[in-house]
């Protein structure tokens, strides 16, 4: 995530900020100029073109800090919300803020790559009142809200043995089995990913079924960055995916902080990035949760045969906008 700062009074702000905690100036986020923007009395903001934008009308309902075009109106990443909790629904809604917050930085994030989110949609039910599996089928992402609470979630981690979860990390492996779908159609590109991630054909229900029943293969960690992604071709991409977007974006968030000594190359190949610049500042990154007596922030190791993956993916989005037209 880039760096934000308050054009009031040049105080740093964090991406969820609806106010400027130095100034008191409101503020809203143009998904145009990728800034967050100062809004007046009335919550609204005239842009460079002269365009008038007015804070989302879920503000109070979800957090959401985006800018509407029309007064009283919701924004895109709004939009994008087919599902939501209803009104009586008061666990649903008090753990549907996280869930859309976490969605709000996945757009902004696939926004930086040059993916477009055309045809995504996303159902926000909660497990607490239904049954809900988290997924995503034909375009729309399905997320358990439940999982916005943190006890929940450590419990689910824990039972499932993985090294990491989070909202977050949910959308952005969901997100990866829509881009599978859009962008992985045909083609040279197709056999290349059929050599990388396996023939997507197999059997999908027996794939998932023998993985809960005898685990992943012996030494899955010399080919693949998570046990669960050797459950199928199509979950090696969505792990691998999320990946792809975990590095990137933490690697951006370094760099506009500050905390880059090696400056990422800008169009070499992502395993470049990879070796000189996110595995000296994960480990780092590692170290200093130790120092805190926090898990380590990044509890995966990249095996060689995941850099060819994580090189495919960073293609496609350098391919992504002639490819959607
Ligand atoms: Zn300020
Ligand atoms: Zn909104
Ligand atoms: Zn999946």
């Amino acid at each position: 995530m880039r760096s934000f700062s308050c054009r009031n009074c040049s105080s740093q702000l964090f991406f969820e900020n609806s106010v400027c905690l130095t100034c008191g100036t409101g503020l809203g986020f143009s998904r145009e100029e990728r800034a967050l923007v100062p809004v007046d009395g009335s919550g609204r903001y005239i842009d460079r073109a002269g365009l008038e934008w007015h804070v989302c009308r879920n503000l109070n309902l979800s957090g959401c800090t985006w800018l509407a075009r029309l007064e009283g109106g919701q924004c895109m990443a709004c939009d994008l919300t087919r599902t939501r909790p209803s009104d009586d629904d008061s666990a649903g809604l008090a753990q549907f803020p996280k869930a859309e917050a976490a969605k709000r930085h996945l757009l902004v994030e696939l926004d930086a790559r040059g993916f477009s989110t055309d045809g995504l949609v996303f159902d926000m039910l909660s497990s607490t009142s239904e049954d809900v599996t988290i997924g995503h089928a034909g375009g729309v992402i399905t997320i358990d809200l439940a999982e916005a609470d943190g006890a929940r979630r450590e419990q689910i981690r824990e039972e499932l043995g993985e090294p990491y979860r989070t909202m977050l990390g949910h959308l952005r492996h969901e997100v990866g089995h829509f881009m599978q779908l859009r962008l992985v159609t045909g083609g040279e590109r197709l056999d290349r990913a059929r050599q990388l991630f396996g023939d997507e054909r197999e059997d999908y229900q027996a794939a998932v079924s023998r993985h809960y029943a005898q685990g992943p293969p012996a030494g899955w960690w010399t080919s693949y960055i998570s046990s669960y992604a050797t459950t199928h071709p199509f979950e090696d991409f969505a792990e691998t995916f999320a990946h792809y977007l975990h590095i990137s974006d933490t690697c951006e968030t370094a760099a506009a902080q500050g905390l880059l000594s090696t400056t990422p190359p800008a169009d070499g190949p992502f395993r470049d990035l990879v070796r000189q610049v996110w595995i000296p500042l994960s480990l780092a990154l590692n170290q200093i949760n130790r120092s805190m007596g926090k898990d380590d922030l990044y509890p995966f190791v990249i095996p060689e045969p995941v850099l060819d993956k994580l090189d495919f993916i960073a293609r496609l989005a350098f391919d992504a906008n002639a490819t959607m037209q």
